[in-house]
């Protein structure tokens, strides 16, 4: 693959750590064997995926000219962080419009990424009600900040449109140059399905290196057959950019919506147990709202039997751990 015509930033660092978890597969059986792709310890503020994707992202809109980011994302983002982290650190302004998807769960003196968001220097914070317009009420704020003589750029939620999910197929390449360099065979990658940038990028990737693991994801959000829809809409037109020849086809996607629970950043039992073990058996802090809920996914499959006896499943990590400060009483 061939990024090297798009506007990209230097944001990683070189590849991120992919290894073992032992404790872990032994914990669960060692039926099958358990490896990680530690994306939560990617550059920016606290790390985690949209790192790879802001990458991209936050060069497209420098090569534009922009003085000023405008994004969304829920009460506790970690896009919404990252982007207000690398906004400072290329002195451009960040201003963060958020959505409240459970009603009454924004408080200005929340903990976690919400504390965070004003310690990086947001200019602004606009808090609207869950299942409002997101793109409609960044375009408003883009409308006075132009007034105002700034030149604002809009990164969508999650940084999930084809130049963020580029971010994710640089993933999928460099995890199979690091598995080609490990002699390691991987039968099966899971992955968290949120506004579907990391899913699709990956899937992406992969194909671009005709590496042929099977990628899963698992929802955070929606039901099945729709998020599998808008992964794979995304993966076509991020393979239609990047030029990957063999394309996707719809049955490269594929996403499990067991894992949801009662909704969006919801806490589940199977989500706290799985927190509590990464913790435990491999000092690896996951998130309540996504990786949290991924890895009670790839617990659930691995219980009942879903990958074979004797396989190797490689888990992506995307980060997240500052939304834990947020949950605490879930979890005591
Ligand atoms: C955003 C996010 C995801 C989901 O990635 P998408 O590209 O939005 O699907 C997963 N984990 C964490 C920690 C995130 O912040």
């Amino acid at each position: 693959m061939n990024f090297t015509k798009f506007p990209r930033r230097n944001y990683l660092q070189g590849a991120t750590p992919l290894e073992l978890m032992p404790a872990l597969t032994q914990a669960l059986g060692n039926d099958v064997n358990l490896y990680i792709k530690r994306d939560d310890l990617l550059p920016g503020s606290a790390g985690g995926n949209k790192t790879r994707k802001l990458e991209f992202c936050i060069a497209d809109a420098m090569e534009q000219g922009a003085d000023t980011i405008i994004t969304c994302g829920a009460v506790q983002s970690n896009h919404a962080r990252l982007t207000a982290s690398w906004s400072a650190k290329e002195g451009l302004d960040c201003h963060l419009i958020l959505e409240e998807r459970v009603k009454g769960s924004y408080k200005e003196d929340a903990s976690g990424n919400n504390f965070l968001f004003e310690l990086l220097g947001v200019k602004s914070i606009g808090v609207v009600p869950g299942g409002s317009d997101m793109m409609g009420e960044m375009t408003k704020k883009l409308d006075e900040l132009t007034a105002a003589g700034k030149k604002p750029y809009i990164i969508p939620g999650g940084a999930s449109n084809a130049i963020g999910a580029l971010g994710y197929a640089v993933c999928a390449e460099e995890s199979m140059g690091q598995l080609n360099e490990m002699r390691l065979d991987i039968d099966h990658i899971v992955v968290p399905s949120g506004s579907a940038g990391t899913h699709a990028g990956m899937v992406v990737g992969m194909n671009g290196v005709s590496g042929g693991i099977p990628i899963s994801g698992i929802n955070v959000s929606r039901p099945k057959d729709v998020q599998e829809e808008i992964v794979y809409k995304l993966a076509l037109e991020t393979a239609e950019k990047l030029g990957v020849k063999t394309g996707v086809a719809r049955e490269d996607i594929v996403c499990f919506d067991q894992y949801v629970g009662p909704g969006y950043s919801l806490p589940t039992d199977s989500m706290v147990e799985a927190v509590k073990l990464f913790a435990k058996t491999e000092a690896i802090l996951l998130d309540p709202v996504y990786s949290g809920k991924a890895a009670a996914g790839l617990i659930d499959l691995v219980r009942k039997g879903h990958f074979a006896k004797g396989s190797n499943v490689l888990f992506l990590h995307t980060g997240g751990s500052p939304a834990l400060y947020a949950y605490m009483d879930t979890f005591r």
